[in-house]
C-alpha cells in the first residue's frame, strides 16, 4: 500500500506543505502494530494557514461558482473517488484495520455522497413569503463561510463525504482536521479534489493531533460551523470552544443503539442484522446495535442463533478480509477489555475467534455476547465501542420501549414486527434520531437525514437535510409600495 502523494503533509490552499512545526506522528497499522509511515504533526499555525486559505477562496474563484458548478466539482470528485476504488479501499483496510470488502463500502458510500451532493448543489432553494401589502419578501439560502469538520478514525471515507459533500455544496470552503489514528484517506480525499479541479483553498486538510490541530481549529474566531463526530467528551469541549465564538455545532457522538425483536417477528430476516450491525468494524461504529431486546418467548431460540453465529465469527488482519478486524489502538483494545472484565463468567454466553495467524501486536479482540446484564448494568449503558453485544429480554411493548429508551443515548433504534400498528406506535415512541422498521440501517443510505438526541448529539447530516445546516438562512423584505 504505496499512497500516490506524501503523506508526511498538510494541504492548505491547494498545495502540499510541510507542517510548520517541522515534526510528524507515526502512521500505525492495527493488524500488526507496526508503524507504517509518518504523517503531519499540524498545529494551531497551519490551521490558522488553513482558515486563512479558506476565507481567501470565498472571497476569490470558488465563492463566484454558481451552484451548478459546485455540482460539476462534486460529481468529478466522485468520478475519481470511483476511479481509484481500488487504492482508497487498500488505504482505509490497512489504516483503520477494517476488513478488505467493508473498506470497499466505505469508497462506494464516499463516492455516492459526492454523487448525491453534486446532484443537489443546485436544487437548495428559498421561499417567498406572504407578507403585508407593498412588500415582496424571500429567503436565501447563503454558505456560512469556513467550516471546521473534525473527523474520527472509524469510518474516515463515509464521515468526510457525508460532512465535507454537503458542506462544498452549499458553497462554504473547508478545514478537515481528520483523527490521528487514521487520516489517510482524508489526505487522498484532498489529492482527489485538486484534482478534480476545486480551487484553491475550498477544501484544507491539517492532520494533526486533537488537542493541538483540532482544539485550535475548534476555537478559531475565523471558523463559521463545527462539524464534529466523535466521543461525548470530546464532544463537550469542541461545543464548549464554538460557544467562545457563538458558532454552531453539529455532534454525532455515537450511541447504545437498540433493536426490538418481537415475538411475531421473521428471525430469518433479522438474524443477519442483529449480529452484523453489531460487530461491523468490530463494533467500533456510532449506530453500532449494541443492545438486542427480545421478546421473552424467543429469548432463548434467539440467544442459541446468535451465540451459533457469533462462534463462526472470525477476527483477523484487515487484508485477509475476514469478518471482523483488529481495534484501532492498543488504547481501544483497552477499554474494551476493560468493559469485558465488568462480565461475569455466566454473561459470556458466546465467543468468537481471533486467527491463529493474526500478529502478535495487532490489536484483536474476539467479538463477545453478553446475555444476564441488566438494562441499567455499565455494559448496557455506555458505549463500549468493540466487538460486544448485549441481549436483553422484555415481557410487552412498554417494557421494550422503556428499556429502548432507558440510556442516555439517542442515535438509532429498530423495531422488528409483523404488527404494522406496534411498528408504527415505535417509531414515535422511540428516542432516536432514526427508527428503522424490519431493517436496520438501511445500508448506509446517504440520502437519509441522521443525527441524534440526548448524548449521542444533536444537528442532522446526510441527505438534504445536511445542506440546511451548512447554509445560513437570510430574509429579505423588500417594501415598493
Ligand atoms: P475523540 O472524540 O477524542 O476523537 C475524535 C476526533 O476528535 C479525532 O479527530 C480527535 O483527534 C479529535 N479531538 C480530540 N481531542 C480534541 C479536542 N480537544 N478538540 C478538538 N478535537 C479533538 O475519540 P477517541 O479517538 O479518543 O476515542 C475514544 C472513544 O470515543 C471511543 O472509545 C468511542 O467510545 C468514542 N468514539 C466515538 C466515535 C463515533 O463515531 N461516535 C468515533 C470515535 C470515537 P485525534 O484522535 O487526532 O487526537
Amino acid at each position: 500500500m504505496t499512497p500516490w502523494f506524501d503523506t508526511d503533509k498538510v494541504f492548505i490552499g491547494g498545495r502540499w506543505q510541510p507542517p510548520s512545526g517541522g515534526e510528524t506522528l507515526p502512521m500505525m497499522d492495527p493488524s500488526t502494530g507496526q508503524e507504517i509511515g509518518r504523517i503531519a504533526r499540524g498545529g494551531p499555525d497551519d490551521i490558522d494557514a488553513a482558515v486563512t486559505a479558506a476565507r481567501a477562496a470565498l472571497d476569490g474563484p470558488w465563492g463566484k461558482l454558481t451552484a451548478a458548478e459546485r455540482g460539476r466539482l462534486l460529481a468529478r470528485l466522485g468520478a475519481l473517488v470511483t476511479e481509484n476504488a481500488d487504492a482508497l479501499a487498500e488505504m482505509e483496510a490497512t489504516d483503520v484495520g477494517k476488513p478488505l470488502t467493508q473498506a470497499r463500502a466505505d469508497v462506494t458510500a464516499l463516492a455516492r455522497y459526492c454523487e448525491f451532493y453534486a446532484g443537489a448543489a443546485d436544487k437548495v432553494m428559498g421561499q417567498t413569503i406572504p407578507f403585508q401589502q407593498g412588500f415582496t419578501v424571500y429567503t436565501l439560502r447563503e454558505p456560512i463561510g469556513v467550516t471546521g469538520h473534525i473527523v474520527p478514525w472509524n469510518y474516515p471515507m463515509q464521515i468526510i463525504g457525508r460532512s465535507l459533500g454537503a458542506a462544498l455544496a452549499m458553497g462554504n470552503a473547508c478545514v478537515l482536521k481528520p483523527a490521528e489514528e487514521a487520516c489517510l484517506t482524508a489526505l487522498a480525499f484532498a489529492d482527489l479534489a485538486r484534482q478534480a479541479g476545486f480551487p484553491e483553498g475550498a477544501v484544507n486538510v491539517v492532520p494533526g493531533l486533537g488537542a493541538e490541530a483540532g482544539a485550535a481549529l475548534t476555537a478559531h474566531p475565523g471558523i463559521g460551523h463545527i462539524s464534529f463526530t466523535g466521543s461525548v467528551a470530546t464532544g463537550r469541549l469542541v461545543q464548549a470552544a464554538a460557544a467562545q465564538n457563538v458558532v454552531p455545532v453539529t455532534l454525532e457522538l455515537g450511541g447504545k443503539s437498540p433493536q426490538l425483536f418481537f415475538a411475531d417477528a421473521d428471525l430469518d430476516a433479522a438474524l443477519p442484522f442483529l449480529v452484523n450491525t453489531g460487530l461491523q468494524n468490530a463494533g467500533q461504529t456510532c449506530s453500532a446495535s449494541s443492545r438486542i431486546l427480545v421478546e421473552r418467548p424467543r429469548f432463548e431460540e434467539i440467544a442459541d442463533r446468535m451465540a451459533a453465529a457469533y462462534r463462526a465469527k472470525v477476527a483477523a488482519p484487515a487484508m485477509a478480509d475476514r469478518d471482523l478486524g483488529p481495534l484501532i489502538s492498543a488504547r481501544q483494545k483497552e477499554i474494551v477489555e476493560g468493559y469485558l472484565d465488568l462480565a461475569g463468567q455466566g454473561q459470556r454466553i458466546a465467543e468468537g475467534q481471533i486467527a491463529p495467524d493474526a500478529p502478535e501486536g495487532g490489536h484483536y479482540v474476539a467479538p463477545v455476547l453478553l446475555a444476564g446484564v441488566a438494562p441499567e448494568d455499565r455494559l448496557a449503558q455506555e458505549e463500549i465501542f468493540g466487538p460486544v453485544q448485549v441481549l436483553i429480554p422484555f415481557d410487552d411493548e412498554d417494557h421494550a420501549a422503556s428499556i429502548a429508551n432507558g440510556t442516555p443515548y439517542g442515535l438509532v433504534a429498530s423495531v422488528w414486527s409483523a404488527d404494522g400498528g406496534r411498528q408504527m406506535r415505535l417509531a414515535k415512541r422511540l428516542r432516536a434520531g432514526q427508527v428503522f422498521l424490519n431493517n436496520y440501517g438501511a445500508a448506509g443510505g446517504v440520502e437519509l437525514p441522521f443525527g441524534g438526541t440526548g448524548l449521542s448529539g444533536h444537528g442532522r447530516e446526510k441527505g438534504f437535510e445536511a445542506l440546511y445546516g451548512f447554509s445560513s438562512l437570510k430574509t429579505v423584505a423588500a417594501h415598493h409600495g
